[in-house]
């Protein structure tokens, strides 16, 4: 069995599946169809260097790259001023969302998780909250999905939680999509934490639009 047999069959088996990685001696032309095929995320040709595999690791686990880490260091504190807001995160991938957990309850913000779009529209049912952090891609009900039930729930309630999508994929269109579906914002992976703390100040400051 090669390495993209090994990967399908992998992945069949749990959809929670951590990224995977191919290493591989020659490049074919085909590769990145095979790739994409077998869900397997990126692929280095051998022999690799040390950096480029921890480079390539972090990228693939959403965290910032060593030369990202330095800037993000020998930048000012500009994280938000904000503090103590009550954050949904709906995301499927554990490390993923360790990582933004990790992030938010370090600057004081009070955290709920879903594993899904199931859980999420169980968590809203349950409790209020500032903001919504969304993966788009999920098991059971994608992002888009959710954020469309989330906005139909809401509709007549008179209130409308700003909703930012968090996606793998900064392809054209995305934001549109997100946007057609009723997201606020959107943040791409492998997430800068600046850049999460402005559109998470700036969706929780704009007065938001309510349905009509
Ligand atoms: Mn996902």
């Amino acid at each position: 069995m090669d390495g993209f047999e090994t990967a399908r069959q992998i992945q069949s088996i749990d959809s929670a599946t951590p990224p995977i990685i191919m290493l591989r001696s020659i490049g074919k032309s085909d590769d990145a169809f095979r790739c994409r095929d077998a869900e397997i995320v990126a692929w280095l040709l051998k022999p690799v260097r040390s950096s480029e595999l921890l480079d390539r690791i972090r990228e693939v686990l959403g965290a910032p790259s060593l030369q990202e880490t330095a800037a993000e260091q020998l930048e000012p504190d500009v994280a938000s001023a904000l503090t103590g807001l009550r954050i949904l995160v709906a995301e499927d991938n554990a490390v993923n969302r360790t990582m933004v957990v990790r992030l938010l309850g370090k600057h004081g913000h009070d955290v709920r998780v879903a594993n899904n779009g199931r859980e999420a529209l169980v968590a809203i049912d349950e409790d209020a909250f500032d903001v919504i952090l969304m993966d788009i891609e999920m098991p059971e009900i994608d992002g888009l999905e959710t954020t469309r039930l989330i906005r139909e729930r809401e509709s007549g309630a008179g209130k409308r939680t700003p909703i930012i999508a968090l996606t793998a994929h900064a392809m054209k269109g995305d934001e549109e999509k997100c946007l057609a579906a009723g997201m606020d914002a959107y943040v791409s992976k492998p997430i800068h934490p600046t850049t999460l703390f402005e559109v998470i100040d700036r969706v929780t400051s704009e007065p938001v639009a309510l349905p009509s």
